[in-house]
């Protein structure tokens, strides 16, 4: 790993949830592990009041709930804790930009070192504008000397039109290889394990394509709804807040053509070429859990979707023709984030299944991204005995088995080095943004014309009645592999999910 130079790491929207939940704990298991740079100091800025000593004192409470490592075995928080300060400020005020300018030349001249920026918008987006065109006038951008790199959280921009303007505006201070536009679904190591699994191996790929493949399913379900987020949520829906960022993703990782190398601008190549082939999404099933309207902070009749359903095609050589049935929603049954590889059934079966005399079933490769982190592959076996039957069996690879029982790093740890490096791999450049918002756009507006229904759901379900029809009108079903806790739930292969 290329050694991290000295960094002051700025926050804007430092009194926030992602700060306290995310960015600090996984800043503190960095230092644990000795990621850090021998330098690094935090400073928080928001509107709020507090003093240094506040601040400091709600990062530790947040490090201590949800760091990885726990502050009673790693000290450094002991020392680290004078690393942070705090600032007061407004974000249209030259005043908050100029004691910003002012802290950093502090820190600089007592340590008599240069220092790296790391700029992390930890704000809501109608916040970005505002701060980023203080900060092309403060000087802070541009100075000598040092790499400045910013970070944009998601949802980055809340349309096409939003989002190209944000591009230019960002574009007008920072070069494409300064920005970091995060979405921390790829700092997973499951996802990032999608690519090692194709790209590492060689008995996948040549099934990887239309000839093999009879469709393949992607599930992010969440089982909680809004957690005090309705103000957001209510203005952005299932479509903006996983579809044109999370689900696209993991479209692109699982259809992409197999990079030259493992570079970020030749990775993005190959996931940009993927969203230019997507075909235009035609089949949309919308949905909103019951309760969702008696929800502090949700608006009278609101239409926000809180699930949806796509079918979606690839107009390129390895594709055409084979569905991607993407869903996504809130309160639903079980939280769980999947991707599932249907296989083509054998073109002649030669034997009797075990079921009740139904057919074979096919093969079916699943990568389970969260909560069981791992891959399972279905297949037949023969049942032991005198007839020559078939049941459906699996190999299973779990990460805790196969790696040990450490938990998994957070990916807001892996996604924070990336940054202090330049390594811009995980994170999604200006056209891909563009591109995943050209797709969603349509629909938000079609749904916003009044031209694709939205259905209800029971909470605990697997979101509307309707969205099963998208796959069955087709003779598929949904299928989620919810193994549970070390196995001890019952696999759900034949009606999970439907
Ligand atoms: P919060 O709603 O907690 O807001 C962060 C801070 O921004 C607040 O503490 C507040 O600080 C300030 N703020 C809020 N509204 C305004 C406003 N209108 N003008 C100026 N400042 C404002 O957000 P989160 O911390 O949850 O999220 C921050 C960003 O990260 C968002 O873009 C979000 O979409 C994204 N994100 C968050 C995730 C999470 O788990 N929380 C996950 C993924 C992305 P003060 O009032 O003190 O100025």
């Amino acid at each position: 790993m290329a050694k991290i130079e000295n960094s002051i790491m700025i926050v804007f929207g430092a009194s926030g949830d992602l700060t306290q939940r995310k960015l600090i704990p996984a800043v503190h298991s960095l230092g644990c592990e000795g990621l850090l740079p021998e330098r690094f100091h935090i400073i928080g800025i928001s509107r709020s009041e507090l003093s240094d000593n506040a601040f400091r004192n709600r990062l530790f409470s947040g490090v201590k709930e949800y760091s990885r490592s726990d502050p009673k075995v790693c000290s450094l928080w002991e020392g680290f804790g004078e690393s942070v300060e705090y600032l007061r400020g407004e974000y249209d005020k030259q005043e908050t930009y100029d004691a910003l300018n002012k802290r950093i030349q502090d820190i600089e001249s007592n340590d008599r070192k240069n220092y790296n920026l790391l700029l992390y918008f930890a704000i809501p987006p109608d916040v970005h504008e505002t701060i980023l065109k203080h900060l092309n006038r403060s000087g802070l951008v541009g100075s000598e000397g040092r790499k400045v790199h910013i970070v944009i959280e998601k949802p980055f921009g809340r349309d096409l039109q939003s989002a190209r303007e944000l591009n230019r505006l960002v574009h007008e201070s920072f070069g494409e290889d300064q920005i970091f536009r995060i979405d921390h679904f790829l700092g997973k190591e499951t996802v990032q394990n999608i690519l090692a699994f194709r790209f590492a191996n060689s008995i996948f790929e040549p099934l990887w394509n239309r000839q093999f493949v009879d469709h393949i399913q992607i599930t992010v379900a969440e089982e909680v709804g809004l957690e005090h987020r309705a103000g957001y949520y209510d203005h952005s829906g299932v479509l903006r807040d996983m579809f044109q960022n999370h689900m696209l993703q993991l479209l692109t990782l699982i259809a992409m053509e197999p990079p030259a190398v493992f570079e970020a601008d030749a990775l993005r190549d190959e996931k940009v070429k993927v969203l230019r082939a997507l075909n235009k999404c035609s089949d949309v099933v919308l949905g909103q859990y019951k309760g969702y309207l008696e929800e502090e902070g949700v608006a009278e009749k609101s239409k926000t979707p809180t699930f949806a359903a796509l079918k979606m095609f690839l107009d390129n050589w390895r594709w055409k023709g084979v569905p991607f049935y993407l869903r996504s929603g809130k309160k639903m049954k079980r939280k769980v984030s999947e991707i599932s590889v249907h296989f083509k059934s054998v073109p002649h079966m030669l034997f009797g299944h075990s079921v009740n005399g139904e057919d074979v079933s096919p093969n079916i490769l699943s990568l389970c991204i969260q909560p069981d982190e791992g891959m399972k592959l279905y297949f037949e076996a023969k049942i032991p005995g005198g007839s020559m039957k078939t049941r459906t069996v699996k190999m299973d690879f779990s990460f805790s088995g196969g790696f040990g029982n450490d938990i998994l790093p957070d990916p807001y740890e892996r996604l924070l080095v990336d940054v202090m490096q330049g390594d811009a791999s995980l994170f999604a450049r200006s056209d891909e943004i563009e591109l995943a918002w050209g797709i969603i756009d349509p629909i938000i507006r079609r749904q916003e014309n009044g031209e694709i229904k939205l259905f209800t759901y029971e909470t605990g379900s697997w979101g509307p009645e309707e969205s099963s029809l998208l796959v069955s009108s087709e003779g598929r079903e949904w299928f989620v592999c919810c193994c549970g806790v070390n196995g001890e739930q019952p696999e759900e292969k034949d009606d999970a999910g439907k």
